[in-house]
């Protein structure tokens, strides 16, 4: 196994233990045989373990399995707090009391506040005085470092990074995603401020496997490397310096072994410039069943009316790569859930926008589109009843139409 180093310098295995996978038996998930995984992977070398308190049954299996099997001191366990559901610090008390004692521990090595989409959402948090609260748990050793996972914009992403709380932060990131949410932009802000950079969604939840069209898969099979898709994905984040840990959730012994392997052989700078070529190629596959061709440049932006051009095209090709659920439900995370609505519906056709995309994209044209299909009116009343329960305790977000 290969490691790279926390902030602190201890030594974090490159490949990490997603643990929202497991597979279910019956109702409950099957601990023996995730026992079996967890500890393959233990004795590959594997030390970082991550769940959360809303993957149903996670806690406690990883509890139960690092308890009996005395590794406690031997890995590290990362555990989110569910700060969307917080409003006050007792609240975050009671979970995080619930926490340690579905993973019978008493510390928690990382400590993460889930899913952050906007910089609203960490000064809400702050007014309701987690920073005195982490501060405590710091002192005592019940939280040994503290961090972030995010899945908004690359705006707020960095916003929320400046905060000098942070000893680690938590990214969705694969050859696909460069340019969507935290992005490169961001792995590389955190890595500038000395942070490690765990990443999630390595493989977007699989589609970089399973979901390829044949082009792509034929692409990969017919290079020399001989290595899986899986594999190419990995090894894309493996290349860059700045990526720490790198998780997956494993739920069978051919997939720790298939990344444990991978996580043994790859290093950073390890592509040649024909792999990144192949990658270029294999990634214009996929987008070739897109509906607008925008790169992400970011040439168009800002827009003075805020709407989020690259990230609402970004969202409505998802839907036809993907699917349109998929595509929505990332509209939901990078736009529909910033404090700052970012909605093409605020667009007041000023053109600024079309003179500097080097596309040459019809952008006031094909954003009505994109909003179409992206929002509509049960997602419009959704979004907007979730932006007020999220934004609540913060200045009224604006309305959205
Ligand atoms: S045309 Fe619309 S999207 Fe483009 S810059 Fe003007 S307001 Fe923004
Ligand atoms: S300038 Fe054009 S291609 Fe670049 S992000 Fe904007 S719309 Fe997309």
């Amino acid at each position: 196994m290969q490691y790279r180093s926390d902030k602190y310098g201890t030594p974090l295995s490159v490949l990490g233990f997603g643990c929202m996978r497991f597979t279910k038996k019956g109702n409950a998930l099957d601990l023996e045989k995730a026992e079996r995984e967890i500890i393959a992977a233990f004795e590959a070398g594997v030390n970082y373990f991550d769940t959360a308190y809303i993957y149903p049954g996670s806690e406690v299996l990883l509890g139960t399995v690092v308890s009996r099997n005395g590794i406690r001191e031997k890995i590290h366990i990362a555990t989110k707090l569910p700060q969307y559901m917080i409003s006050s610090l007792s609240g975050v008390e009671k979970i995080f009391t619930e926490e340690l004692s579905r993973l019978q521990t008493d510390y928690v090595d990382y400590y993460l506040m889930h899913h952050l989409t906007d910089a609203a959402q960490w000064e809400r948090l702050k007014k309701v005085g987690i920073l005195d609260w982490i501060a405590e748990k710091k002192r005592s050793g019940a939280i040994r470092n503290i961090g972030f996972s995010y899945h908004g914009n690359t705006e707020n992403f960095l916003k929320i990074l400046a905060d000098d709380t942070w000893d680690f932060c938590q990214i969705q990131y694969n050859y696909l995603d460069e340019t969507a949410q935290a992005g490169r932009v961001g792995l590389q802000a955190a890595a500038a401020r000395g942070l490690p950079v765990v990443i999630m969604e390595p493989l977007r939840g699989g589609k970089l496997v399973n979901g390829l069209p044949q082009d792509a898969v034929k692409a990969f099979s017919e290079s020399s490397r001989g290595w899986s898709p899986a594999e190419w994905g990995l090894r894309w984040l493996y290349d860059q310096p700045e990526v720490t840990v790198v998780l997956s959730g494993m739920n069978s012994l051919e997939m720790v072994a298939e990344n444990v392997h991978t996580a043994c052989e790859a290093e950073s700078g390890c592509l040649s410039k024909e792999d990144f070529a192949l990658l270029d190629r294999v990634k214009a596959f996929i987008h070739a069943g897109e509906k607008v061709g925008c790169t992400g440049c970011r040439y168009c932006m800002p827009c003075p009316r805020g709407v989020d051009i690259p990230g609402i095209f970004r969202c409505w090709n998802t839907m036809y790569t993907e699917s349109k659920s998929a595509g929505r439900m990332q509209f939901a995370q990078t736009v529909g859930l910033t404090k700052a609505p970012a909605f093409a519906t605020q667009c007041i056709g000023c053109g600024k926008c079309e003179q500097h995309c080097p596309q040459s994209l019809p952008i006031r044209e094909k954003l009505k589109e994109a909003d179409k299909a992206l929002r509509p009116l049960p997602y419009k009343i959704g979004i907007n009843a979730v932006r007020a329960f999220m934004f609540r305790g913060t200045r009224k977000p604006s309305s959205v139409r």
